[in-house]
């Protein structure tokens, strides 16, 4: 089983996929991990999205493909989390491409439900959590940086909602709740 997790920053993809990681054996595809790797051990392509990450903003959608083709060309047993990709429609018809290539399918596409005031407020915590354990901040966890990404999403991920759900592979759960109440309804989603 494929599924994406689809929400905006701070709305719990990466804490529920390591949830169905645990569970299910599923392996998480997170572009904003790979990015962030690629940045932390200062390969080309990390230098090249540096500054692009830290604004806010997407980096090509020629980039990020790249990372999940060679991803998806591994293939993987227990499935695959999608988590932060794909941001836009270039990247969902390419997803959905690579899938059909490679032989495999998208099972469930799981919109994570939450509001802007809860965003912030969950992101300026990460931040302070992070520190706290003695490590550093992600460098796009500020209020600025936080802005950018916010309408990010709204301009070229959220048009994703009726992409799917025109192909009939949406289902919204409520990500307001505390973090098991969510993790029990994506478990009743995916079965
Ligand atoms: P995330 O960890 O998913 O919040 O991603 C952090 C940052 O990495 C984003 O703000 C973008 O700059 C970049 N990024 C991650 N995934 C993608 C993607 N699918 N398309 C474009 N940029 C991405």
């Amino acid at each position: 089983m494929n599924i994406i997790l689809l929400g905006p920053p701070g709305a719990g993809k990466g804490t529920q996929a390591q949830f169905l990681v645990e569970e299910r054996g599923m392996v998480q595809l997170s572009t904003g991990d790979m990015l962030r790797a690629a940045k932390t051990s200062g390969t080309e392509m990390g230098k090249r999205v540096a500054e692009v990450m830290d604004r806010g903003e997407l980096v090509t959608d020629e980039i990020v493909i790249g990372l999940i083709r060679e991803k998806l060309e591994q293939g993987s047993e227990g499935g695959f989390i999608f988590d932060g990709f794909p941001r836009t429609l270039a990247q969902a018809d390419a997803l959905g491409a690579l899938l059909a290539e490679t032989g495999q399918t998208l099972d469930h596409v799981i919109e994570l439900q939450v509001n802007d005031d809860v965003l912030v407020d969950r992101i300026v915590n990460r931040a302070k959590e992070a520190v706290a354990a003695g490590g550093t901040a992600r460098a796009d966890d500020n209020e600025e940086s936080l802005k950018i990404r916010l309408m990010e999403y709204y301009k070229k991920t959220s048009p994703l909602i009726g992409y799917y759900y025109a192909k009939g592979a949406l289902t919204g759960v409520d990500g307001l709740g505390a973090i098991d109440d969510v993790r029990a309804e994506i478990a009743g989603v995916l079965g």
